[in-house]
């Protein structure tokens, strides 16, 4: 990766750590879930509205560190409007990109602005940090409570 993409990458992520999209407790919700990574100490609560099997709304509120929670946030404005299996198919890409077994250029061009945490894959403590909010959000719409990274 060249020096300018990876700056415009750590710039994207800091972006969404200072200014949080979707952080907020949604109003009327039909999911929820609490995510804790105790490896970093990232918390994320995931709530969400689906109706008719699409993903009407989803928000998140926590603490944890810029990976985290930029994640989270990214997270939300990828899946609004998405059907559970789209959702189900783009953490499936992320999850193979952080842990570095993408070799397919297509499957990077799907993942959109989720490529800017394709660096995460040379800090293996960092995924649990990344994948956080996303195991969360599995866990809401499968009506677990709480899911811990192990
Ligand atoms: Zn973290």
């Amino acid at each position: 990766m060249n020096l300018d993409l990876r700056e415009l990458y750590q710039q994207v992520i800091l972006d969404h750590n200072k200014n949080p999209r979707n952080f907020k407790i949604l109003t009327n919700y039909n999911h929820f879930a609490e995510g804790y990574n105790p490896l970093c100490g990232d918390k994320i609560d995931i709530y969400v509205l689906i109706e008719s099997n699409i993903i009407k709304d989803v928000s998140f509120v926590g603490n944890g560190c810029a990976i985290s929670k930029s994640s989270a946030s990214l997270m939300t404005t990828i899946l609004k409007g998405k059907t559970e299996e789209e959702a189900k198919q783009i953490f499936e890409n992320f999850h193979v990109m952080i842990t570095g077994k993408l070799n397919e250029e297509k499957s990077l061009e799907e993942l959109g602005k989720l490529a800017v945490f394709q660096g995460v894959k040379e800090f293996p403590a960092r995924v649990k940090c990344a994948s956080l909010a996303w195991h969360t959000f599995n866990a809401a719409v499968k009506n677990e409570k709480t899911v811990t990274t192990e």
